[in-house]
């Protein structure tokens, strides 16, 4: 449906202001296709344009995310940042290395830093720290800090 071009003198249904809701409004000025001033056809009174609220019956599951807290939605952004660094620095990592050479990864073994363990569910892992009865071992999915004997 070709949408006929708007131009001031037209009406057009806006949120008016000081009427609290939607009513005909007079398009007053305009900036390229956009409605920037209006005034109410109820009240009088000349206002910039607001669009009428777009009814979205179905606009629950947007309306909780825009809800959700945006601090919690960064941290979780930088966390998988940090993820994808480590992973890119596993692949990285494993493309020098020998599968051949690598430790299979047990409690009581005893890692070096640069050592290559082979985990049951990590898979390849590069040992990066070693200290105390812990050791940091990079896996593809990302750094994992494990107990050993040290
Ligand atoms: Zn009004």
């Amino acid at each position: 449906m070709p949408s006929k071009k708007r131009s001031a003198g037209d009406y057009i249904d806006a949120r008016c202001t000081r009427c609290r809701v939607v009513t005909n409004h007079t398009i007053i000025a305009m900036v390229g296709d956009q409605v920037v001033r209006v005034q109410c056809n109820t009240c009088g009174g000349m206002h910039n344009y607001h669009a009428p609220k777009a009814e979205r019956p179905a606009g629950e599951v947007k309306t909780r995310a825009a809800a959700a807290p945006k601090a919690s939605k960064e941290a979780k952004s930088a966390l998988s940042k940090a993820v994808l660094l480590e992973q890119a620095q596993w692949q990285d990592a494993s493309r020098d290395a020998d599968p051949a050479s690598a430790i299979p990864y047990r409690m009581d073994a005893v890692f070096k830093v640069k050592n290559w363990v082979n985990h049951p569910t990590f898979g390849f892992g590069l040992v990066l720290a070693v200290a105390g009865n812990k050791v940091e071992i990079l896996f593809q999915e990302g750094k994992k800090l494990l107990r050993c004997q040290g």
